[in-house]
């Protein structure tokens, strides 16, 4: 339990959560009680409802869903979490000295311009320098599913956060599990990291470099995520549609009977001619073997593609795509 700091509310939190928001008044504040304030959000745009149709539709359009779908689905849970991330801004100047691979080429072939007898490789000392601005993203809850750590915040529509706001909607606002000052060092870590990728696009080996990182403004935003779950026949699939935009994050959702019967149909038939190329490769016919090598590897890769698209096909498993 933590006590609010500006209205006196105890208010339940977790062993990892650094930066509180008090579910009563809305402050931010550190476990100390010392107010936060550089604290945003992005507003909602889509209400419960609104987000329950764009996901029914999205669903709709996937490969193979069951026509009723969009009828027969009952939801069966909607809440909306406001996942909370910390935003720097990071100027990040490195210079470095590193070695590229180059090549001497020698006795180019007369026949064939362009292809040479002999290839002399060396490395070659090479030198730049990157300035770049990193808007770094961090998720500051260690338990988030990845695509909602890895969905896109549009940071340009902060606003102040408002406590009023989150109530709207009943939505639950999670406690940060890192202090600013973690945030800003992971941040840096993290624009070094990046800096690196940079030079290693230019020279194999670093040599020396040095680095000039300055973490600028960094603040807290809590974006807010409607957490869906929907029944459909005897099953239930879970859902994640952003309530700012409407963006589907993750969805799973069923196949249809038609479209896994399918998928079973031409599994079969890949693995019986597979295995027809497997045994004319193997001559259990005894017409002389028909392309040894190649029907061998050809057939067992058949085999196995339809043994999964059959697998795939029987098991009810629900699918999921990449949004
Ligand atoms: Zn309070």
């Amino acid at each position: 339990m933590a006590r609010c700091a500006f209205c006196d509310a105890d208010f339940k939190i977790g062993p990892g959560d650094l930066l509180l928001v008090c579910p009563y008044c809305g402050t931010a504040q550190t476990t100390d009680g010392a107010k936060f304030q550089d604290h945003y959000m992005i507003r909602v745009h889509f209400d419960q409802y609104e987000a329950q149709t764009t996901l029914l539709d999205w669903v709709s359009k996937q490969l193979g869903v069951p026509a009723d779908l969009p009828v027969q689905t009952k939801f069966v849970q909607t809440q909306q979490i406001w996942y909370p991330f910390w935003i720097s801004r990071v100027d990040a100047d490195t210079t470095y000295r590193g070695l590229g691979r180059d090549a001497h080429f020698h006795n180019e072939w007369p026949q064939r311009r362009g292809a040479y007898k002999n290839i002399e490789y060396f490395w070659k000392p090479e030198s730049g320098q990157f300035t770049r601005r990193h808007e770094i993203n961090i998720a500051a809850v260690k338990d988030i599913d990845p695509d909602v750590r890895g969905h896109p915040i549009p940071t340009r529509a902060k606003e102040y956060f408002s406590h009023a706001h989150a109530e709207e909607f009943d939505g639950k606002v999670l406690h940060s599990n890192m202090t600013m000052e973690q945030a800003k060092e992971s941040a840096k870590q993290i624009a070094i990291d990046r800096q690196t990728q940079l030079i290693l696009s230019e020279v194999d080996k670093i040599e020396s470099r040095e680095d000039r990182i300055d973490v600028g403004e960094t603040f807290l935003i809590h974006v807010p995520v409607w957490e869906l779950e929907y029944r459909y026949g005897n099953r239930k699939y879970k859902a994640s549609v952003s309530a700012p935009t409407g963006y589907v994050i993750e969805s799973k959702y069923p196949r249809s009977m038609a479209f896994r019967a399918a998928g079973i149909g031409v599994g079969l038939i890949m693995l019986l001619v597979g295995i027809g190329l497997i045994a004319l490769a193997l001559d259990l016919l005894g017409f002389g073997a028909i392309f040894p090598g190649g029907g061998l590897i050809s057939g067992g890769l058949l085999t196995i593609i339809g043994l999964v698209l059959m697998y795939k096909g029987a098991s009810r498993k629900e699918a999921k795509e990449k949004v």
